[in-house]
């Protein structure tokens, strides 16, 4: 018996895999930055500024709530966005970055602005590990949601809800919120 549509919803693990994670973990030891195997993820990595951000684990579960909401309420029919996130690279940094332009959730054009997150290339993000030890509390929902259209369209939708380029809706942001709250529900 075969179960149509079961593969988008298949938990993300592959015991093959299994090993190379294990030996794959933050070293308090060595220097910094380090990059990282994220768990339950083919070929996802994130570079990491220190142990405590974050514990890949915790990575981990905030990328499978991200998927499994926008799954349920986008939807990932060719697995684009499941594919983009086995082998997404993730880069926490203590410091803000300041860039020369970039839009805000509206669509303006902003300039010389220090912002939380950047999704520009590929399947890499860099993000702002933020004050608070909480992946709830930064900006990573918000840049997967960049990557996830950029798997799907060909481009990430840099200007949000703006019309210069299509793709994020005002659906796109509600999610980020709702995400966000079940990331605090896990306390991560
Ligand atoms: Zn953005």
């Amino acid at each position: 018996m075969t179960c149509a549509g079961n593969e988008k919803i298949r938990f993300f693990h592959n015991p093959d895999y299994e090993k190379i994670h294990k030996r794959s973990f933050c070293d308090p030891n060595k220097p910094f930055p380090q990059m990282i195997m994220i768990p339950f993820f083919r070929k996802a990595t994130q570079i990491v500024p220190n142990c405590n951000l974050y514990e890949k684990h915790k990575t981990s579960l905030a990328m499978m709530v991200f998927y499994q909401q926008w799954a349920e309420n986008i939807g990932d029919d060719n697995l684009s966005v499941r594919n983009m996130l086995e082998d997404v690279m993730i880069e926490w940094d203590i410091n803000k970055k300041t860039v020369k332009k970039a839009y805000n959730l509206k669509g303006e054009k902003v300039t010389n602005v220090r912002v939380n997150g950047l999704a520009r290339g590929g399947n890499y993000t860099w993000i702002w590990a933020g004050h608070f030890n909480k992946i709830s509390e930064t900006s990573l929902m918000h840049e997967l949601i960049h990557l996830s259209l950029r798997a799907k369209n060909g481009h990430g939708d840099a200007d949000h809800e703006g019309n210069k380029h299509e793709g994020w809706t005002r659906e796109h942001t509600a999610l980020i919120i709702k995400m966000k709250k079940i990331l605090r529900i896990f306390n991560i």
